[in-house]
């Protein structure tokens, strides 16, 4: 019934097995665990570097397999299926790393990539802020250049994901604080830099294994070898890797909703109500074939976008078509997914519970939904901001 999907070799499938057998191993037996602690034990980021379960699309100088994106798709797509999103290995792997591969000196990269990929460290990247979310250019964060080279970095950010762990930041600051989008750049920052103070751990609706903080930054004093890329050029380093960025939501949505297209088919078989499955119900039934039709086009949509990226076609507001619709759709699928489950469906041991409460944020970081729509207006030449 499903259409063959085309994107993944043998070698890719391999791969696949392999991680699966590794989540079965180092992250199903303790999950649960991390989830009433908000956070993932620090030895999975080295046991999955171990594994070369990190960094696999570097250059294998720099500690990675060269591998191509697939192998990371295949980790979104599993550790979302399996609802496994404590695990933060995907914006270290996708995100921070190749920021360092793309903008950073070649010194910045023999110091910072092989520790990415073996886990000996872990990567965040600090956009948001109390104050600047959605309008990252009302960022307050100031890195201000000092009379010997040096930058001063003042400020704070919020929402951090893996911020409680990470030994590397990307922050993103202005170095000239009257210029707007055009004075922000991007600075490595590591821990335990003087006046560089982790906050507190955020307590969240779903993610719960996830640590999500927020950092303090107190006249920490960057060497001029901090700053990523061009000085005053971080705003076009974040637009450049956007459609990446936004193609990992939509990836990981299409596979968290099939994953819970699957458990209600096997549960509503089970379940017996006025003596027969709840699967016998005409409105299961339908809505389970709406739900899957809608997860089949959405499969269909964001392999194609794949495809695009790796040939370096596409563009930033496609990548916003596939991340808010398919977002939409993975809590649409999940809310009707609770529902066949009946009061089950509202207790944590069940994995559609915990599906429901993981798929809500995914309309919200990344961007927004409205903000991906603004995009998608924009490149057809309407208006607004
Ligand atoms: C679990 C989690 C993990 C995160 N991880 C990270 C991370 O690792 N690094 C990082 O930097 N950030 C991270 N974020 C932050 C995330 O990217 C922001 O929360 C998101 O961009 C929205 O910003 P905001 O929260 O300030 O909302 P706001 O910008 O205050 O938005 C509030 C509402 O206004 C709407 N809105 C805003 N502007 C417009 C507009 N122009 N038109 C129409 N509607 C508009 C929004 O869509 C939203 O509905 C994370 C957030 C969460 C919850």
């Amino acid at each position: 019934m499903t259409i063959e999907r085309t994107l993944f070799t043998a070698d890719h499938e391999a791969f696949r097995d392999s991680f699966r057998r590794f989540m079965d191993k180092e992250i199903a037996p303790f999950h649960d665990d991390w989830e009433e602690q908000g956070y993932v034990d620090r030895a999975v980021w080295s046991k999955a570097g171990e594994n070369g379960f990190l960094c696999m699309a570097l250059p294998d100088t720099y500690g990675g397999a060269g591998a191509d994106l697939l192998y990371s798709v295949i980790q979104f797509e599993e550790l979302w299926a399996r609802g496994f999103t404590g695990i933060g290995f995907g914006l270290h792997n996708e995100i921070v790393a190749p920021y360092i591969l793309r903008y950073g000196t070649e010194a910045q990269k023999q110091h910072y990539l092989p520790k990415l990929a073996s886990g000996e460290m872990v990567g965040a990247i600090a956009m948001s802020e109390p104050g600047a979310g959605s309008d990252l250019q009302a960022v307050k964060t100031s890195a201000i250049r000092q009379a010997d080279g040096s930058y001063l970095l003042n400020g704070s950010k919020t929402f951090i994901t893996n911020g409680w762990h990470a030994d590397l930041v990307i922050v993103v600051a202005k170095t000239d604080p009257a210029a707007g989008a055009k004075g922000t750049s991007l600075f490595l920052v590591e821990r335990g830099m003087p006046g560089f103070e982790k906050g507190k751990r955020l307590k969240k609706l779903g993610l719960k294994a996830q640590d999500t903080s927020e950092l303090f930054f107190n006249d920490v004093r960057l060497p001029a070898e901090a700053l990523l890329g061009d000085i005053n050029r971080g705003f076009v380093c974040l637009m450049e890797q956007l459609p990446w960025e936004r193609l990992q939501i939509a990836i990981s949505a299409v596979a968290a909703s099939q994953a819970a297209i699957d458990h209600t088919v096997a549960y509503v078989k089970e379940r017996k109500v006025f003596g027969q499955p709840v699967g016998n119900y005409q409105n299961t039934r339908y809505t389970l074939a709406e739900l899957q039709t809608e997860v089949q086009v959405a499969q269909v949509f964001v392999d194609k976008c794949i495809e695009l990226l790796m040939a370096e076609k596409l563009d930033t507001a496609t990548a916003s078509m596939a991340k808010y619709w398919t977002s939409d759709l993975q809590c649409k699928v999940m809310d009707e997914c609770v529902q066949l489950h009946g009061g089950y469906g509202f207790m944590w041991e069940y994995p559609i519970t915990r599906a429901y409460a993981d798929a809500r944020v995914q309309r919200i970081y990344g961007g927004t939904n409205e903000i991906m729509k603004e995009v998608i207006t924009r490149a057809m030449g309407l208006g607004g901001r």
